[in-house]
């Protein structure tokens, strides 16, 4: 690989190079990464990127688009198609750009909008104090029990009934149970407030199945395309019906039906060129996500979630909600002696690569919280399956109760040095 590179820029080819041996020989827990398919990058590194687009498909502002338009409406037809939708705009360049997009959409700068608390597991941009979210719009939280942390639908109703927001987001980055749609439905109706499903983290899981789906009760549904779903860096803007429910009340001297509103949002509104590399590689990896492979892909995920978990729970730690339903783990190690911080240093340093994170209710800071939160889908993308994780399980719980012992440090080595030649990554790049 790097043919051209190695004769015209030596540094990138070989901090290119660094960075692929660290993917291969480490591992990657970060719950929202994935390894892409060399098919994905083939695309995602194609000539495309030369096009400049601006537009859609049949309404361009440049010439010489007639392959780009084919390409773009394959994707449209395929996100359509595997997620069940009626419309679909795959120019979003990530996952904020395009929640920034519904908010251009749905909302006037002030309007108030519900999202999930940042420490309890929100994204920045669902109303975070320094984020867009939080600057221009009137934002307010929702968190999860403070003795369960799971997520509590009546308090959410009863946050909803008293700020009456325009806007209800759902979804989460470090949330390890399953997200109850319909109950999110439910509090948007009684409020006559828009839903947002953001599945960035669990797309994939609910393709294979193995999370519900938001498709039947949201307004609009976003995904990156980088994590569970394991296409290149993008975001979708999927509208699973263009009728606009609120319309008399929100948008009444509009023509325009939801899909029009968010496309309208992305170009003019945000964006200009769409990137067509990372459009044709999401229609690739879109294609890999509706076979049966992918299918077993995401089960095995959860299944190694769980075995994770298990094993930790077994070894005495205190995960929160005491497990997981998807992808995700978070562990509290309040009692156990070390900070999230010093976690993630010593992991690392036995080539496991976690992040920390603050679990609910936390009473340290967001650079050194109590938490580490880890994931399943990369690992399970080189084919660990649940014996492996009970190995990583048992490594990740020896380091952490024994941060100083070098003899137990240098075997984690040797256990993940095992476990990464089981399943060696991208081998056919060299
Ligand atoms: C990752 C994520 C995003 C943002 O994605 P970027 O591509 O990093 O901008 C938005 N919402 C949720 C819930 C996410 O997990």
């Amino acid at each position: 690989m790097l043919n051209y590179l190695s004769q015209t820029d030596s540094e990138i080819e070989a901090w290119i190079k660094h960075e692929l041996e660290r993917q291969r020989h480490g591992l990657e827990m970060i719950p929202s990464e994935n390894f892409t398919s060399l098919a994905v990058m083939e695309a995602l590194g194609s000539i495309l990127t030369n096009k400049y687009s601006e537009g859609y498909p049949g309404k361009r502002y440049y010439g010489g688009n007639e392959f780009i338009d084919e390409i773009e409406n394959l994707t449209r037809e395929r996100a359509k198609k595997l997620f069940g939708v009626e419309h679909a705009n795959v120019q979003p360049y990530s996952g904020s750009p395009a929640n920034q997009a519904v908010y251009f959409a749905l909302l006037n700068p002030g309007d108030t909008v519900l999202g999930m608390e940042l420490a309890q597991g929100g994204h920045l941009t669902h109303g975070y104090k320094l984020n867009f979210s939080g600057k221009y719009y009137k934002a307010v939280s929702y968190g999860v029990d403070s003795k369960t942390h799971l997520l509590n639908y009546e308090a959410i109703r009863e946050i909803a009934l008293k700020e009456k927001p325009k806007l209800i987001i759902c979804g989460a980055t470090a949330y390890p149970r399953t997200i109850d749609f319909a109950a999110f439905r439910k509090i948007a109706d009684e409020v006559k407030a828009y839903l947002l499903a953001d599945i960035s983290h669990i797309s994939g899981l609910i393709i294979a199945g193995v999370h519900p789906s938001p498709v039947p009760y949201a307004d609009v549904v976003m995904t990156t395309t980088h994590k569970t779903l394991r296409g290149p860096r993008g975001a979708m803007i999927l509208v699973p019906k263009v009728i606009d429910r609120w319309h008399e009340i929100y948008h009444p001297t509009s023509k325009r039906n939801l899909a029009e509103l968010i496309d309208a949002a992305i170009i003019p509104g945000l964006q200009g060129g769409p990137h067509n590399h990372q459009t044709a590689a999401i229609a690739v990896a879109l294609k890999e996500a509706a076979t049966v492979e992918f299918k077993t892909y995401g089960q095995q995920i959860v299944k190694n979630a769980k075995t994770l978990a298990e094993t930790l729970v077994k070894k005495g730690f205190t995960l929160i909600t005491s497990g997981t339903d998807n992808h995700l783990i978070l562990i509290d190690l309040t009692t156990q002696n070390i900070t999230g911080q010093q976690a993630q240093v010593l992991l690392d340093s036995v080539g496991i690569t976690v992040n920390k994170n603050l679990v609910p209710y936390d009473t340290r800071t967001p650079l050194d919280p109590s938490g580490i939160r880890l994931g399943t889908p990369a690992l399970t993308s080189r084919g660990f399956r649940e014996e492996d994780m009970l190995i990583v399980g048992e490594i990740i719980a020896a380091v952490l109760s024994n941060p100083q012992n070098e003899t137990i440090l240098a075997q984690a080595r040797q256990k993940v040095k095992e476990l990464t030649d089981k399943y060696p990554l991208y081998p056919e790049l060299n």
